[in-house]
């Protein structure tokens, strides 16, 4: 639209066309007042009724809410107006009325189920608190790639479509592929390790993963946005300092430059990740789930921490941290074990208090261990032939790791459903929209 101004940029003495929805309208007898919304803020339009066009009154103050109008006219101060200025019209458009009967109120003045919202998510979002979702998810996206530059990476992107799933599997959703089976992939595992052995030798991917998980929970999707992050010459350990470092830039992108955002979520004192995260190895984490006395059953070598373990630690930790040095059976083939111990591996976890955030971990370079991990957790070699042949032409060692964007979002700002911080989300129930 031309000479559109946003209503945070009116200044008094100016003469705008602003376009928006309509917020509300206040009838006050003699003046009126109709509230225009738009991606940066709202502002109030004044109309003197018995000093005006009979028309444009009747126009402005006939539309129903949320119908996306155009106002012309001069801005002037006025310190009882919600944001200090107000616009007498000269004109004013209506560009697309909306039906008066809406399947939930925008305003916010009326709470809405979630499902309600997630069917109805234009108009979801046109609550300023769920947008501020959104942008502050930009906000990290923005940062993290920014970050990934810094270091040196490489941006990729790779299949969605796929022969064969990164670990096999059940989690996987079949598809067919001109009459022969497929899948969507679960990771971009696979093709980014296969991307450290060519001379790029440092990528990041920010992508969709596909994840065929029957149970419905509060911190898992179908579909979730991955990032990703691999990267030649590097152990476990600088794997982990990349990773905090991008969790750092997106907190303190988000603090320096979504204040406003913050605050309408209720964060007026929102904190940046100052401290370093805390690595602990796998057994001091079970020794220390252990003795907080929180979980029914003692943790023993071996087990895998349950939420209620995870929920136990992060309660007695208080932050994010590391948990290192895994036992290598519950961790995946292409993980490398210590050399001097091969039942423990050098994968890692990042946990925030309320949840796992990231995996990662060194990998397995060498192709004798790495064929040899495949058969001890009964995946086919031969069917990941694409993958492994690259390993004998020259793999050099490497490490990296993944997380959600979703969860990234969530435990940032203390949602309680991963569902708020993905526009359409996938589910057991939810195909469309
Ligand atoms: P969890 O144990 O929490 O189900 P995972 O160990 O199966 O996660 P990974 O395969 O390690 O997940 O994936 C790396 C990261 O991707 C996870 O740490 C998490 O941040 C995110 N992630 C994995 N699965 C999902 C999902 N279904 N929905 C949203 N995010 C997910
Ligand atoms: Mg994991």
């Amino acid at each position: 639209m031309q000479n559109r101004t946003y209503t945070a940029e009116a200044e008094p003495g100016d003469e705008v066309t602003v376009a928006g929805w309509v917020h509300e309208i206040r009838d006050l007898g003699g003046i009126a007042f109709l509230i225009l919304r738009d991606a940066t803020g709202k502002i109030q339009v004044k109309f003197e009724k018995d000093e005006m066009d009979e028309d444009l009154v009747e126009t402005g103050l006939g539309v129903s809410r949320e119908s996306v109008v155009s106002v012309s006219g001069a801005v002037e101060e006025e310190p009882r107006a919600p944001t200090g200025v107000e616009i007498t019209p000269e004109s004013l458009e209506v560009l697309a009325p909306a039906d008066p009967e809406l399947p939930l109120d925008p305003s916010g003045k009326v709470d809405a189920e979630i499902s309600t919202r997630l069917d109805n998510r234009t108009l979801d979002l046109r609550k300023e608190e769920v947008q501020a979702i959104f942008e502050i998810r930009a906000e990290i996206l923005r940062a993290v790639r920014e970050y990934f530059r810094e270091v040196d990476c490489t941006e990729i992107t790779t299949p969605k479509i796929v022969a064969t799933g990164t670990e096999g599997g059940t989690e996987l959703f079949p598809i067919t592929y001109f009459g022969q089976e497929a899948f969507m992939n679960q990771s971009p595992q696979l093709f980014k390790q296969l991307m450290v052995g060519s001379n790029l030798e440092r990528v990041f991917e920010i992508g969709p993963i596909f994840r065929a998980e029957e149970h419905n929970t509060p911190r898992h999707l179908n579909e979730a946005t991955m990032i990703d992050f691999e990267s030649a010459f590097i152990d476990h350990h600088e794997a982990m300092d990349v990773c905090e470092g991008t969790l750092k830039a997106a907190y303190q992108a988000v603090a320096e430059n979504c204040e406003a955002q913050l605050s309408l979520l209720g964060y007026d004192d929102f904190e940046p990740l100052d401290e370093s995260f805390p690595r602990l190895t796998y057994e001091e984490a079970i020794e220390r789930v252990n003795a907080t006395g929180e979980v029914d059953e003692q943790l023993v070598w071996g087990d895998d921490l349950s939420t209620e373990a995870e929920k136990a630690l992060g309660e007695d930790i208080g932050s994010h941290y590391f948990v290192t040095d895994w036992p290598s059976e519950i961790k995946p083939f292409y993980i490398q074990d210590h050399d001097d111990d091969p039942d423990l591996s050098k994968g890692f976890d990042l946990m925030h208090p309320r949840m796992e955030l990231v995996s990662g971990g060194q990998r397995e370079h060498r192709y004798e261990n790495l064929v040899a991990g495949f058969e001890q957790q009964g995946l086919d070699p031969e069917q990941f032939d694409y993958y492994t042949k690259m390993f004998r032409y020259g793999m050099p060692p490497h490490a990296g790791w993944a997380y959600g964007v979703e969860r990234v979002v969530m435990t940032m700002l203390g949602l309680e459903n991963i569902r708020e911080a993905v526009l359409f989300p996938r589910d057991r129930q939810r195909l469309s929209p």
